[in-house]
């Protein structure tokens, strides 16, 4: 266990993603539909039931013969069958004969190869084909596509749309995928009101609840939004303690830097939560806190609209992800070339709201939102990904940066 870290010194970010892996348990799993699995993190491996092609297909419309009847081509040969997808011939080709043979259907035994419709001529039962082809061709042989019993999609990964035709084609008409992780939600401040609402003198509308339930459900979780709380010891750690019941990760927004009304760490103490960290070397997101009680985890983001963004995706995302048992759960990094200078904070490592795009030489090319405050979510608005810059460092118009794509 990873002792108290009260009046520590700020953490990195790469000690704070360590101490929420560690600390995230993987929840259960559970049988979906393959109509509802998209999204979801595969608890078991995908396996290959049967050969594929299950027997010698042909690629083409066309002809099944032996390869050797047409090595002098053209070479006239008597049609003896048909072989369909779905309705394969079974009799056998011999010398001096062929087959017609549609896409998808099976070789009949005997012929080696298949000539398409485009080089053959038909008149009265015969058909003439006019060039010579190699065995094998146009032919997808037996099993070579996969063989019975292979691992085709492994636990761990995240079902996307271009796994589903290898899902259905080896029958899984369910998938067992790691759990929805329940998530609550609580944004606090005396100075929030709901969305509904026109906000009075000194007040303002909740957005980061609705922020952090739509970055939640795009990756699986199951989100409640509770109601905003004031900005009161009491209220808060009764607030906390009731949300604890019937739910895998607590978000809590607000509250959580060192103003007279900041209650969210006191509460978390005094009802119990072991608080792992509460200070990370990060611009924005200093204030950034994760506890625990029992196995349930708590984030106390900063109230920001762009420090919740920053936080969820370089915290919460990662620890959502573990809970499903997924294998990739840090945000992928990729390299972008800087358009302008980018600086980082003093003695803090920055993770700036981004847009990434491609210019005409196909290069990616990385531009800040000459961001003006961790408030200015109107320009966040624009953002499709993060770049990371190292504590005192800048970048030069051309450097190579550090960027992390964001789904939008
Ligand atoms: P706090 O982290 O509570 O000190 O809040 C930091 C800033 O974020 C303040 O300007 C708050 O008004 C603002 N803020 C806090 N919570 C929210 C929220 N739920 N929605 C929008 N802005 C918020
Ligand atoms: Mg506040």
């Amino acid at each position: 266990m990873i002792p108290n870290r009260k009046n520590k010194p700020m953490i990195s970010i790469d000690e704070a993603l360590e101490i929420v892996e560690t600390n995230t348990p993987v929840l259960g799993a559970e049988p979906v539909p393959i109509s509802a699995c998209i999204g979801r993190v595969l608890a078991e491996d995908i396996f290959a039931d049967m050969d594929l092609p299950p027997f010698d297909r042909s690629q083409m419309d066309g002809f099944a013969v032996r390869s050797v009847d047409i090595e002098n081509a053209p070479a006239k040969l008597r049609i003896v069958g048909e072989s369909a997808a779905g309705k394969g011939w079974d009799g056998s080709v011999n010398e001096g004969e062929a087959v017609r043979i549609m896409t998808g259907a099976r070789v009949p035994e005997g012929a080696d190869t298949v000539q398409k419709v485009e080089l053959t001529e038909e008149a009265d039962g015969y058909i003439t084909i006019l060039k010579a082809a190699k065995p094998e061709n146009n032919i997808v042989a037996e099993a070579s596509e996969i063989t019975k019993g292979t691992a085709v999609l492994e636990t761990g990964k995240r079902i996307s749309d271009n796994m589903i035709a290898t899902i259905a084609s080896f029958g899984y008409e369910t998938v067992r995928v790691g759990d929805r992780p329940r998530v609550k939600i609580l944004a606090t401040g005396s100075e929030i009101v709901d969305v509904s609402e026109t906000p009075g003198k000194d007040q303002i509308r909740n957005s980061n609840s609705w922020s952090l339930a739509a970055f939640a459900k795009r990756i699986n979780a199951d989100v409640e939004i509770l109601d905003i709380a004031q900005d009161d010891l009491d209220g808060l750690k009764a607030t906390i303690d009731g949300a604890l019941e019937n739910c895998d990760l607590l978000m809590i927004s607000g509250g959580v830097s060192v103003g007279d009304y900041d209650f969210t760490k006191p509460a978390l103490r005094e009802i119990g939560c072991e608080i792992f960290f509460e200070k990370v070397a990060l611009k924005p997101g200093k204030p950034t806190v994760f506890a625990k009680r029992g196995d349930k985890l708590i984030f106390g983001l900063p109230g920001n609209p762009v420090s919740i963004a920053v936080t969820f995706f370089a915290f919460v995302r990662t620890s959502l992800l573990k809970m499903q048992g997924a294998t990739e759960i840090r945000l992928q990094e990729s390299k972008a070339i800087a358009s302008h200078k980018i600086k980082a904070a003093k003695g803090r490592d920055s993770l700036l709201p981004v847009t990434l795009s491609t210019d005409d030489n196909g290069r990616r090319i990385v531009e800040t939102l000459r961001f003006s405050g961790s408030s200015n979510f109107i320009r966040f608005a624009l953002s499709n990904g993060l770049c990371f810059i190292e504590r005192d460092q800048a970048l030069k118009e051309g450097d190579k940066a550090r960027v992390f794509e964001l789904e939008n």
